[in-house]
């Protein structure tokens, strides 16, 4: 995986012929962090997993990134997911680098008190290298607000109240009005964009969405709320389809209830992998890496993809559907919502001060529309497309703030 986040990188500093010193002062991580995370689940029976924090880059800022609980968490990925975060923060210009971590267990075969220790041994162990100015988690696949909270008050134990050490918390314990729903609004925000580009409405746009987790479900009730069928949805378990249109609030219900898509009744069964080459004329994939690859890339039939998951398109699947003219509104861009709204989380944090959900949207679309405008001017100026330009914009901006920060002109010249 930190292969193919390298690729898009590599093409982006070809474009602005980069030097081999700062290709690799830009792509080597700080911090690689690995703690075993060794408790007793339910039965009395000791368990063992491991936990992985990848430091990349704090040119810009503390260092943030999402923890993923999920069985396939390694160091492999967290490395390839904490360069993204680099670019991501620096993309809507928050202040902040890029990290990113997680644990390689199985929460759905977890209860609470297991999932609680093991979050809380994670913290005792990172403690050092995390804090509200070097690295503040947020979540991820699997992980919620309630998780973000023990780890909030796991860490308040050794260094004292600190709400601003990790962001997406619940609203009652220092969260930001807004943050739950954030990634999906961005993910919005740009697709409106991304259809003005292309000259169409809300109206004319079928939809299908991979994954109905947070962002795949927040992004498909605010598309709906547009005006825009969502047609076609499938998650871990299995898709269901409306050529009419889901009614995606009594969807939200069913899964809110039964945490997963399957045995809605309000459309058709189908198998869930086959949500990618739906005949649709948007797809947003939002669940893991690799959805969109050599084997699907010819079947898919939209032609605009906003990527509301973290490299969901194969570097091979990329070149295939830029060639073929489809708009690939790229990771770093259009899942930059939760972030976003994560920066204005430690804002209050350390303000101590509450927006109203109001200024957060209003906030949040103001950061998305001009990062979209930003990374189009960069694609128009280099004839590129959107995710190399992304990734232009992004390594300029990292890497004249490390200048400033620490080199001389003779180490980076940009
Ligand atoms: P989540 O755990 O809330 O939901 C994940 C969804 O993906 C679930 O519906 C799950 O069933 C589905 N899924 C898992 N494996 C699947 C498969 N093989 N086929 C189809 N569906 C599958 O996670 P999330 O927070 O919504 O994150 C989804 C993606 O978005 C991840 O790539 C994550 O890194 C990225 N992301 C999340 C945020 C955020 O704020 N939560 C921010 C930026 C990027």
């Amino acid at each position: 995986m930190l292969e193919e986040a390298h690729y898009y990188f590599q093409k982006a500093a070809d474009v602005l012929n980069l030097p081999d010193r700062l290709r690799e002062i830009l792509l080597t991580p700080l911090r690689v962090v690995k703690v075993n995370l060794v408790f007793d689940d339910d039965a009395g029976q000791l368990q063992h997993y491991q936990g992985f924090r990848v430091q990349h880059n704090r040119s810009r800022g503390p260092m943030k990134g999402g923890l993923r609980f999920h069985p396939t968490m390694d160091e492999d990925h967290a490395a390839a997911l904490a360069n993204l975060m680099t670019w991501k923060t620096a993309i809507v210009d928050v202040p902040f680098g890029g990290a990113k971590g997680g644990i390689n267990c199985d929460p759905t075969q977890m209860s609470q008190r297991e999932l609680n220790a093991v979050t809380r041994k994670f913290v005792e162990l990172t403690k050092d290298v995390i804090g509200p100015t070097t690295d503040i988690p947020a979540p991820d696949v699997n992980t919620n607000a309630t998780v973000m909270g023990w780890i909030m008050d796991e860490y308040s134990k050794y260094a004292g109240f600190s709400p601003a050490v990790v962001t997406g918390k619940p609203l009652h314990l220092f969260g930001s009005e807004g943050r739950d729903e954030a990634t999906g609004r961005g993910v919005m925000v740009v697709l409106d964009e991304a259809l003005k580009a292309r000259g169409k409405s809300w109206q004319d746009i079928r939809v299908a969405v991979q994954g109905f987790g947070n962002v795949g479900a927040n992004a498909a009730r605010l598309i709906a709320e547009q005006g825009a069928r969502i047609v076609a949805v499938a998650d871990h378990m299995g898709g269901v389809s409306n050529d009419d249109g889901l009614d995606v609030d009594a969807l939200n219900a069913w899964v809110r209830e039964h945490r997963t898509v399957k045995g809605f009744s309000g459309g058709d069964v189908f198998d869930g992998p086959d949500v990618i080459t739906w005949d649709v004329d948007v797809l947003i994939p939002a669940a893991l890496e690799d959805a969109i690859n050599e084997d699907n890339v010819n079947e898919v039939k939209a032609d605009i993809i906003v990527e509301g998951a973290n490299a969901p398109t194969s570097p091979v699947a990329h070149e295939t559907l830029v060639k073929r003219g489809v708009l690939i509104v790229p990771d770093i861009l259009a899942n930059a919502g939760g972030v976003t709204v994560s920066y204005f989380e430690w804002v209050q944090n350390i303000q101590q001060f509450s927006w109203e959900k109001e200024r957060v949207d209003r906030e949040l679309t103001e950061i998305m529309r001009k990062a979209y405008a930003a990374v189009s001017e960069v694609a128009v100026e280099y004839s590129i497309d959107m995710r190399t330009a992304a990734f232009v914009l992004a390594i300029r901006r990292v890497g004249e703030a490390a200048k400033a920060r620490v080199y001389t002109e003779e180490d980076i010249q940009l």
